[in-house]
Order: structure tokens, then sequence, then C-alpha cells
């Protein structure tokens, strides 16, 4: 634990156990189309980033990190959404994700925290629906996310209204974007007690103090202790963290979203301990599950190298 300690970033240069996790981060991104970026969740200090000197990623869709955003709004808002519960069938392979789940045997009965870990669409279209869309997009803004009206798939419509909220609300639609590192501070502040940091200085900058509800931080905790035990990112080696997978569309050169080919993100966040180690994985081609194991990697030789308990 000693040597963790050094990772807080005490002032004037980065210390061993950082260059260890720089380290661990590099080794993990080895794979082209791999990047990794690492926070201390409690302190907002960016810890690692590789491959390094890779350029930064604009603004994309974050898949179904978003959701962990939605459940925070719902249980903050509207506690009657912490008892809910989602049916959620099995559903042919024919209707699309968004109209039922993707885990096509069902998830049967959902609550709130599960539906968090198994990354439920049924669940999630429920809070969508739940969730006055205006207020939901001025949270995402207030977190640091972008939100593009008109940047919809392939410039096709998504017709009804609730359909198009869930589309949009839940990261199928792509009209949601965030710039990695904000998308890690977002990430970070739903775990750390609500303090969002921008990570993109030499220093964390400290934007907000956001004061959500007790029961709403913690059940959003479970659900992302779950994800990491049981759910979407229950292979990736992450037990002890709190993790979600997300998986989202490319975008084409002309900006709009290509519903044919996807993008996976994870977040990893340990879920105790000095220092909290919080990691964004990005793929530039693959699945949020893929993403998680990457992290899971990292972690891992991190890990090995003493730094962490
Ligand atoms: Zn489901």
């Amino acid at each position: 634990m000693a040597a963790a300690a050094t990772l807080l970033g005490a002032p004037g240069g980065r210390s061993a156990g950082a260059d260890r996790l720089q380290a661990a981060l590099e080794q993990a991104a080895r794979v082209p189309g791999r990047q990794l970026w690492a926070a201390d969740a409690d302190t907002g200090n960016l810890l690692a980033s590789a491959p390094r000197g890779s350029p930064a990623l604009g603004p994309r869709p974050p898949g179904s990190l978003l959701k962990v955003f939605l459940y925070l709004l719902a249980a903050d808002r509207l506690p009657g959404c912490l008892s809910a519960l989602a049916s959620c069938g099995s559903s042919p392979a024919a209707v699309r994700a968004l109209d039922a789940c993707w885990d096509r045997r069902g998830h049967g009965n959902v609550g709130f925290r599960e539906g968090l870990a198994y990354s439920c669409q049924r669940f999630a279209s429920m809070l969508a629906a739940r969730v006055e869309p205006e207020a939901a997009r001025a949270f995402f803004r207030g977190l640091g996310l972008q939100v593009e009206p008109g940047a919809r798939a392939g410039g096709k419509a998504v017709q009804e209204g609730a359909r198009r909220r869930a589309a949009e609300l839940t990261g199928h639609d792509g009209t949601i974007r965030a710039e990695p590192l904000a998308l890690l501070a977002a990430l970070v502040a739903c775990v750390n007690g609500g303090y969002l940091y921008r990570l993109d200085g030499a220093k964390p900058v400290l934007v907000r103090h956001y004061l959500w509800r007790p029961e709403a931080v913690r059940a959003v905790r479970e659900g992302l202790e779950l994800a990491a035990l049981a759910g979407t990112a229950r292979v990736a080696g992450l037990k002890g963290c709190l993790a979600k997978t997300g998986t989202a569309p490319t975008l084409l050169p002309d900006g709009r979203v290509d519903p044919a080919s996807t993008q996976g993100w994870a977040f990893a966040c340990l879920a105790e301990g000095r220092p909290r180690v919080a990691i964004l994985v990005h793929l530039d081609r693959g699945i949020g599950a893929q993403a998680a194991a990457v992290a899971g990697k990292a972690l891992a030789i991190w890990r090995a190298a003493g730094d962490a308990k």
C-alpha cells in the first residue's frame, strides 16, 4: 500500500507508481485501435494514458455507458425507480435491440441494480420514458457530454416519441456524444461522491460538486459492482471494481453514426483503496465486453507490478 500512496500525484513530478500504471496501460494498449486512460477517482488526477502520443479522440457516442447517467438521474429525481421492475422476455433477432433487449434470451424480471449490471434495454427504456427529456439533456450537458440534435443514425428518423427518446437517452442513436476524458470525468463523478473534475489539464479542476440523493448513488454503485461480478463485465477479471460496458455505433467520415459497425467502451474503477484507479478503455472496433477485458488486463498488469493490494 505504501507504494500505491506514491500514485496520489505528489506535486513536482510523476512518481514511480504512476510510471508503473503508465507501463501497464501501454502494455494493454499494444493492439492497434485501443486507447486507455486512468485517473484517480478521488483526486481527479489524470494518472496515465496510452498509447503515449496518440491523437485525442473527438466526441463519440458512449453507447451504454450513457445508461450510468440515466440511471443516476432517474434514481435521484424519481426515487420510485429504485423499486421498479421491468419484465425482459425473450425476443427474436429480427426485432431491433432498442425495441426489446440486446440479450435475446431476456433477463427475466429485472430491478434497478440488475438493469444497470446487465445493461438491460427494457429497464433502461422504462427509465427513459419516465425522465423528462430536457432535464436529461441538461443533466448530460452538465456532466460534460455533448447533445447533438439531428445526428441520428444515418440521417434516418427514429419515429415515435417514446422510441426516439429511448434511443437517445440510452445511447442507441449517437445523439449524445462525449470526448473520452469528459466521459471518464463524468463516470468518476458518479462514484466519488459527486465531484466532477476536468481531467484535461496538468492539474484537475473541480468543475462542480453534485449533491445527489445518497440512496441513488448507492444503488448505482451496487449496479456497477454487480456488472463486474455477474453482469456485462463479468468475464473481464474486474472483481472488486465498479464497472460498466458500452457498445456504440462507429462514426462515418461526415460525422453521422454508422449503425453497421461498433466501437467498444469500458469503465472500471477500484471499489476501494488508494489510489482508487478509474480506467476508461476505448476500442475503435469492438464491443463493450471486449473493452472490459482490456481494462481487466491493464489492472492485472498494474497489480502484478505491486502497486495495488
Ligand atoms: Zn434485458
